[in-house]
């Protein structure tokens, strides 16, 4: 490791020594982790092998699609807040020949099956929003082929409007304008055509070929007619899965249900799921117990582009896990034993990166200290030899929390205490991010960590948050949705949302600094 690393062997025993490790000698048999915390002390970020013990994978593409069937395409509704996704999937879901058939009741499973007149199917995933559709393309699991872009006829484009663009250009995924709210009176839907342009969107209109429909989700005038045009879009995208593979699909949401166990709903992509199968998602696994459709009928088998709500999950898989066929239970358990070691050992050097950030930074301040101090020395020595006609300021205080002030005054410095809420995705992440706020260097105002969990930011979250002064909230991996994030706004409580713990510390202490001024 010395060689790879380039430094001379016992600088790095001594290192070694430096970090903790005992009963040093040069034939020391080296971990995995201690081999990286070595080498993250050299500034040198090692790279883990990944593909190492039982995984599951998905099975390669096939050249040839054509010999395999059509599939129904997946759209995403999206736009700005109020412009009218919500009101146009529930005139979309009460078209639907499938729920009124089943009387109506329709179930929320993150996404719902439209039959059109003449056959053919369209899902929509029925959780609106930017965030869904990013958090699943963070995790590489792309659900949505078709993007509906809501822009309402009476405010125009917005900034969620030009997010959602930004989504799909940024996704490859194609765009349908849906210029809503046109029972409006006065409304111009063809300036909102127009306006788009500026954003890259060239409608048919405007002599691009970006489809658009004018609607009104409302009243339901236009809806059949966006229906079509996805459908047709879809035709020309020639989508296509195989039904005879071992199941690939994503998982678009999860609970704990009263009587159910843990649920999730899972949008099939590749193959077909049937009661039965054994699937893993994340370091969940399955034996399917039972599955049901969006209209809370039970089903057998669920085909691509097909959702459906799973039953007999151990654990409770994340929305964006990518779900995969196992071929045994036994399988099923040395993946997620495999993933569970890898995860821990991910956070652990997540962790060690943070405090080895912190480490070198504390060095670096102390070593200006030191250097100020030497200045200030010698500058007070030229003073008094009279080579210097000024005696220097006095050197401030460092470190403390109160006591005596530079000047020579005694007074109580008043620390000031941010509460501080963390959620996370897993648990080893709330605690590394626990543990490396405490790192944080000692200011006059510090973070007081009032609380940690897992999953989503809650409004409960914030009010805790809020019971302080000014409280934070962090949300390492997860979301907050939009009564949640008002909440927040309303109770002065700041949601920070984080993916990597190294801007986690950086912006906390900004945060921290840009509300008082440390005392050095
Ligand atoms: P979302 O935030 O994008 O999901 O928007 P909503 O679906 O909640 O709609 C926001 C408001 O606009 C609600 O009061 C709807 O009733 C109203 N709205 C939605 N679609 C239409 C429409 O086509 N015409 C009119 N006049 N109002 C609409």
């Amino acid at each position: 490791l010395a060689k790879l690393l380039d430094v001379p062997n016992d600088h790095m025993l001594r290192k070694m020594a430096n970090i903790g490790m005992d009963k040093l000698a040069n034939n020391y048999l080296l971990t995995n982790e201690e081999a990286a915390e070595i080498a993250l002390e050299y500034e040198v970020v090692p790279i883990i092998p990944e593909n190492s013990g039982p995984e599951l994978l998905p099975q390669p593409i096939p050249e040839d699609m054509s010999v395999h069937p059509y599939r129904p395409p997946v759209v995403t509704i999206m736009g700005h807040v109020d412009h009218g996704k919500t009101t146009l999937l529930d005139t979309l879901r009460n078209s639907t020949i499938t729920a009124s058939e089943a009387g109506g009741i329709t179930q929320h499973i993150g996404a719902f099956s439209v039959e059109l007149k003449d056959g053919h199917h369209i899902t929509f995933l029925d959780t609106p929003g930017h965030a869904a559709f990013s958090a699943m393309r963070a995790r590489g699991a792309n659900a949505t082929d078709i993007v509906v872009l809501v822009v309402a006829a009476d405010d125009g484009v917005m900034p969620q409007t030009k997010e959602a663009i930004q989504h799909a250009l940024d996704a490859d995924v194609p765009i349908i304008v849906a210029v809503n709210k046109c029972d409006k009176p006065g409304v111009d839907p063809s300036r909102i055509l127009e306006e788009l342009l500026k954003y890259g969107i060239q409608t048919e209109e405007m002599g691009g070929d970006i489809q658009s429909v004018n609607i009104s989700a409302l009243k339901g005038t236009g809806v059949d007619e966006l229906a079509e045009n996805i459908a047709t879009l879809a035709e020309v995208m020639d989508l296509r899965a195989e039904v005879d593979i071992p199941t690939h699909a994503t998982v678009i949401e999860s609970q704990v249900e009263k009587g159910r166990g843990n649920v999730a709903s899972v949008l099939v992509k590749r193959g077909t799921l049937r009661v039965g199968d054994i699937i893993v998602a994340g370091t969940a696994w399955c034996k399917v117990r039972s599955m049901s459709d969006d209209s809370g009928n039970p089903v057998k088998s669920a085909t691509p582009a097909s959702a459906v709500r799973v039953m007999g999950w151990k654990e409770i898989p994340q929305a964006g896990d990518m779900v995969l066929q196992a071929a045994s239970e036994s399988q099923a358990k040395d993946v997620v034993a495999n993933r569970i070691d890898k995860r821990k050992n991910r956070d652990k050097l997540q962790t060690i990166g943070a405090m080895n950030e912190q480490r070198r930074e504390t060095n670096e301040r102390e070593s200006s200290e030191r250097a100020e101090e030497k200045a200030y020395k010698k500058a007070v020595w030229e003073f008094h030899n009279g080579l210097r006609n000024t005696h220097p300021d006095p050197l401030p205080k460092k470190g403390a929390h109160s006591g005596e002030v530079a000047g020579g005054t005694t007074e109580e410095i008043q620390i000031q205490i941010v509460p501080v809420v963390i959620k996370g995705d897993v648990s080893g992440t709330v605690e590394a991010v626990a543990g490396a706020l405490k790192q944080l260097p000692d200011k006059k105002i510090r973070v007081n960590v009032i609380s940690t969990g897992v999953g989503p930011v809650t409004e409960s979250d914030v009010t805790m948050a809020g019971s302080g002064s000014q409280g934070v909230v962090i949300a390492f991996n997860v979301k907050a949705d939009k009564k949640t994030l008002n909440a927040a706004k309303r109770e002065g409580v700041e949601v920070m949302p984080f993916r990597v713990i190294y801007r986690l510390l950086e912006d906390v202490e900004k945060l921290l600094t840009s509300r008082l001024e440390p005392i050095r």
